[in-house]
């Protein structure tokens, strides 16, 4: 939803604004498209730096005077990197496209008041999306949000009740802060009565957000959500092992027993969607398979919605640890730091340790046990969850175990990455397609589409990753360490 947010800094009254989603699109390769405008504005997640110097490079071969805006988590991880390839460089939240809309073109041309750009998002079909707060008051080590160090933030109600109004009466909205309940209970309350309000008024007949697992510990704040029309929340429950947590610093998840809380909220009548994480850096393959038996022969929980191995993202304490670890495979792209590329040395040997991934990410092996668990499930809860719910909850347990359908449809849409025999080592990996340019562009950009490199031959970070200060998280002597190394 970046884009729609970032569009609602240009004034619609002299501004034309167009939106491509290539998560939802695949990528783009429209040359009418990329030769049309005057600024290009551009945002993803960190793997998706390169992407954004494919588009540039495109963009400016047709359009020589186009400025290009550049921001997101990667940008603030590598601001150094960055500033050789973009006109502007956001290392700041959303609003600071409108000074940099202003710097370029004058105050004219600035919103007066930032609202999502909805009318734009076509890929946005039933589901509606708004935010109510902002970052996380917890700090878990793999967290980006934690690299950056930035406190939790509540917005003005007015703002909340300006988009869900603009979502118009749409059926269902996902709230999709960072931490729906976050750490302000008397906001969290006041935002519950705004709820009330916009149901009374026909607005968010059922509505889902993304909350921490301290959203469940009271009995009364999950009555609230469900009574006030609350059916799905996405937790970050991560792991079911403790020591785990522990080391992830995501000590909020050991308070109560994840089990306890994923049934406590399916009794309440709220599915609890989560995701897992496989971290073959720490844990061997014989202590992951118990805790996926351990899941699959649970039937009181969901199933998780999808796989995936932890990513040492740029400027985290993960990232920090590995470094100094010396942990990471020899020439790492930045590109592969996806969740299904192994980017670190794994405590078992590699070949296994990719033969159990390819497996794990379809639950290839435990689809048996799978249905089984659907069939329970459904059972147990047939009384206490919406049609609607049952089906999401079924429908999360198959799509799991057709993984190519479930995640990257980039990838998929991408026309080369078809027929690419991914080994899941990014050391191996071959770059899929979108590193061909779709046409010509000026030798000037031909370097554009070279892989932004994460780590050397020897497996040391590069240059370009040491000067964008991505130690900072290092301790002095582990800093001398890496140096050394
Ligand atoms: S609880 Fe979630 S959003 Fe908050 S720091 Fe942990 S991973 Fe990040």
């Amino acid at each position: 939803m970046g884009p729609v947010f970032l569009a609602g800094a240009f004034n619609i009254e002299c501004c034309e604004v167009r939106l491509y989603n290539e998560v939802d699109s695949g990528p783009l390769v429209n040359e009418e498209a990329l030769e049309w405008p005057d600024m290009l504005v551009l945002t993803g997640l960190t793997n998706t730096f390169d992407r954004m110097l494919h588009l540039t490079a495109y963009a400016r071969t047709k359009n020589p005077s186009i400025i290009v805006v550049a921001g997101g988590p990667t940008i603030r991880a590598l601001p150094v990197l960055a500033q050789r390839y973009f006109d502007y460089c956001c290392l700041g939240d959303i609003e600071e496209l409108c000074e940099v809309v202003s710097d370029a073109w004058g105050q004219a041309f600035v919103a007066e008041d930032m609202l999502p750009r909805y009318d734009l998002a076509y890929w946005m079909r039933r589901m509606g999306y708004a935010e109510t707060t902002r970052y996380c008051n917890f700090r878990c080590s793999f967290c980006s949000l934690t690299g950056e160090g930035r406190s939790y933030q509540t917005y003005p109600l007015e703002y909340m009740r300006k988009q869900v109004l603009a979502l118009g009466k749409r059926k269902h909205v996902l709230f999709i802060d960072n931490n729906f309940y976050g750490s302000d209970r008397a906001h969290f309350l006041a935002r519950m009565d705004l709820i009330a309000e916009l149901r009374e008024a026909g607005y968010l007949e059922n509505w889902g957000a993304l909350v921490t697992s301290d959203f469940f510990h009271k009995d009364d704040t999950l009555t609230l959500a469900r009574r006030l029309g609350c059916e799905l929340v996405f937790c970050g429950v991560e792991s079911f092992d403790t020591e785990w947590l522990m080391g992830a610093h995501k000590t909020q998840n050991t308070n109560v027993p994840q089990v306890k809380l994923i049934s406590k909220s399916l009794e309440a009548g709220i599915v609890l969607v989560y995701g897992l994480m496989l971290d073959l850096a720490h844990r061997t393959i014989a202590d992951l398979r118990r805790e996926i038996e351990f899941i699959t022969g649970t039937p009181e929980i969901t199933l998780p919605s999808f796989v995936t191995l932890p990513v040492p993202l740029l400027g985290t304490p993960l990232f920090a640890e590995f470094a100094a670890k010396d942990a990471f495979l020899p020439g790492i792209k930045l590109r592969d730091m996806d969740g299904s590329t192994l980017v670190l040395k794994t405590v078992d040997p590699l070949n296994e340790a990719v033969a159990f991934l390819r497996e794990m990410l379809s639950l290839r092996g435990y689809r048996g046990r799978v249905i089984k668990h659907s069939c329970q499930f459904l059972k147990m809860y047939r009384s206490r969850l919406t049609k609607m719910q049952l089906m999401f909850s079924l429908t999360n347990a198959a799509l799991l175990c057709a993984y190519s359908l479930a995640t990257s449809p980039t990838q998929l849409a991408a026309p080369s990455a078809k027929g690419r025999r991914r080994t899941h080592v990014s050391t191996t990996e071959v770059l899929d397609g979108v590193y061909t340019p779709a046409f010509r562009v000026d030798s000037r950009y031909e370097h554009f589409f070279k892989p932004t490199m994460v780590t050397d031959e020897a497996g040391k970070l590069t240059k370009e990753m040491i000067d964008s200060g991505l130690l900072k998280n290092v301790t002095l002597q582990q800093q001398s360490q890496v140096a050394l190394a």
